[in-house]
């Protein structure tokens, strides 16, 4: 008969779950995890059409570097000894940011000289602040790994000491410290074109948050899978099982048992019971705290401060497989943002709007004579709910996918529409079914200037309401973003490994 009881639960097989749950398995412990879901990956999936596979999400992967030049992902997954099985591929460029409403273009390269270059090129004048803006980036980044290492318990003089430029800019938006090192407007609006990708303009965005993520893309480049990202998912499923842990897919929770205000247990979807001391949830507090426990059993602690946080973006993306190689398109570059203007406080209000037309773009050759593109473009607060009706529902999904390749076209002059053989639309919908995430949010929470990275990293102990649950994922800590997930995912399994090693003393 099953033994029930298990040293950790993980709920949810997204990426932050599955390397929660390899990691613990990994450190000897008897990991059960559970997927309501067919597959495991969450977002990291991927779905086929005709002759093509689509990544359900990654655009570009950062923090992963080279064997030689190693960032925090790549040795992640050494330390999870799948390395040698997960192949990627250096994009070339960090991007191409096209704009509507002025109809500019430029191109960014990877490398930091490369960058200063191009972005002297563009804005002459621009080079003393984009080298003092990497010098801060370089410090920050030291600086993040001590917040790190520390566990929740920085030594202010050692970071006085050590970081003192990054706790003067720690507190400030990336518009603020970049207009203090006095970077030309145009310049700044260049390096910021990467804000949709964590879903709040540049004035509410914090600095450490996006000059870490910028700069891991310049200076080791922006990579992609070369299989899919679901391949990683089931890499790292499959290592999990391999060393012993128990994988239960088409096994949602429906409750999590506590008692005394400590984790007792989960009944499954099914109506099983399993035994815990120890839950590691890759889902959002807002579905834990709001469904999953007992409304009577939840702290007000833990009932307030998710209703005082914001929902992140929620998306729309448009999947094309196209009959014609990137050359025969006339397009050259893989990663493209396509804003009405470069100020992402303007766009992220028009992004109030379902029908935008701003977007992110993923170009790539899937054989010799087709490539396939990805637009995804976000849309904030409640227009999409607003517009949508049971009945119009499909018709405003043949208009989102319209009106995004027109504007891909107008940003970039090329014709797509001829060229499409497959086509497939996912909606805000779509991902709250695949994910179960309120809304159908891919962003998890806003990053806002009083609740970014680094208070919610430095309050994080501070959120255990429940002795023995935790949190881990994009609506974690360290934000959404595969990187900021498989990271997390980690640093959350070593929190409850370091909660169990203390019960034992
Ligand atoms: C269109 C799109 C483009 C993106 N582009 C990029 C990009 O280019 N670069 C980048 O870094 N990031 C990108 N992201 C973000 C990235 O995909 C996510 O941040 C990341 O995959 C989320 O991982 P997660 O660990 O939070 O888990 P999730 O993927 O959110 O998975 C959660 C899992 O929990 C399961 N679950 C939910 N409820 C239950 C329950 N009750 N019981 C059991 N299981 C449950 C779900 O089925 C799901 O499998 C993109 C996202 C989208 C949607």
């Amino acid at each position: 008969m099953e033994n029930k009881e298990y040293d950790v639960i993980v709920i949810g097989a997204g990426n932050a779950g599955l390397v929660s749950a390899l990691t613990l398995q990994k450190k000897g412990k008897k990991v059960l995890l559970l997927e309501k879901g067919r597959v495991v990956g969450g977002l990291a999936s991927s779905f086929i059409r005709g002759r093509f596979e689509f990544d359900t999400s990654l655009h570009q992967l950062c923090e992963f570097g080279t064997k030689e030049d190693s960032d925090a992902v790549y040795d992640l997954f050494s330390r999870l000894e799948i390395i040698d099985k997960v192949s990627v591929e250096t994009l070339p460029e960090a991007f191409a940011v096209y704009t509507l409403d002025h109809k500019e273009k430029y191109v960014m390269p990877v490398g930091k000289d490369a960058f200063l270059l191009k972005m002297e090129e563009y804005v002459p004048g621009s080079t003393k602040s984009m080298e003092e803006f990497f010098s801060l980036c370089e410090e920050t980044k030291d600086a993040l790994s001590y917040l790190n290492e520390s566990k929740g318990h920085p030594e202010t003089e050692v970071l006085m000491e050590k970081y003192p430029r990054f706790m003067v800019v720690a507190p400030y938006s990336i518009e603020k410290v970049l207009k203090k090192i006095d970077m030309p407007l145009k310049a700044q609006e260049i390096l910021c074109s990467y804000w949709s990708y964590l879903g709040s303009p540049a004035s509410k965005l914090s600095f450490i948050h996006y000059a870490s993520m910028v700069y891991s893309y310049i200076t080791k480049g922006p990579v992609i899978f070369k299989k899919s990202s679901h391949a990683i998912s089931l890499l790292l499923s499959e290592e999990f099982v391999k060393n012993g842990g128990t994988l239960k897919c088409l096994t949602g929770v429906k409750e999590i048992l506590t008692q005394n205000n400590e984790v007792i247990g989960v009944v499954t979807d099914s109506n099983e019971k399993f035994l815990t001391r120890h839950i590691l949830a890759n889902l959002s507090p807002n579905v834990v705290y709001g469904q999953l426990i007992q409304n009577d059993f939840v702290p007000d602690k833990a009932k307030s401060l998710t209703n005082l946080r914001n929902f992140g973006a929620r998306g729309v993306s448009v999947y094309l497989g196209l009959n014609k190689t990137m050359k025969e398109l006339g397009l050259e570059n893989s990663t493209y943002f396509v804003y009405h203007s470069l100020d992402s406080d303007r766009e992220f209000k028009r992004m109030h709007d379902v029908f935008s037309g701003n977007l992110a773009a993923t170009l790539k050759n899937t054989s010799p004579d087709t490539s396939s593109l990805v637009l995804t473009s976000l849309i904030f607060g409640d227009a999409f709910d607003k517009l949508v009706t049971k009945e119009n529902y499909f018709e405003i999904k043949e208009k989102l996918a319209e009106s995004l390749v027109s504007s891909f076209e107008k940003a970039t002059g090329m014709n797509i529409h001829d060229a499409i053989e497959e086509i497939e639309v996912a909606t805000p919908v779509t991902f709250a079914r695949y994910t179960g995430h309120p809304e159908g949010v891919i962003y998890g929470y806003l990053a806002t200037s009083h609740d970014n990275l680094l208070p919610r990293i430095m309050n994080e102990e501070n959120e255990v309401f429940i002795k023995g649950l935790r949190f881990c994922g994009g609506f974690g800590s360290r934000l959404s973003g595969y990187s900021s997930t498989y990271i997390n995912g980690e640093m959350e399994a070593l929190k409850t490994l370091g909660e169990m090693e203390n019960e034992r003393v």
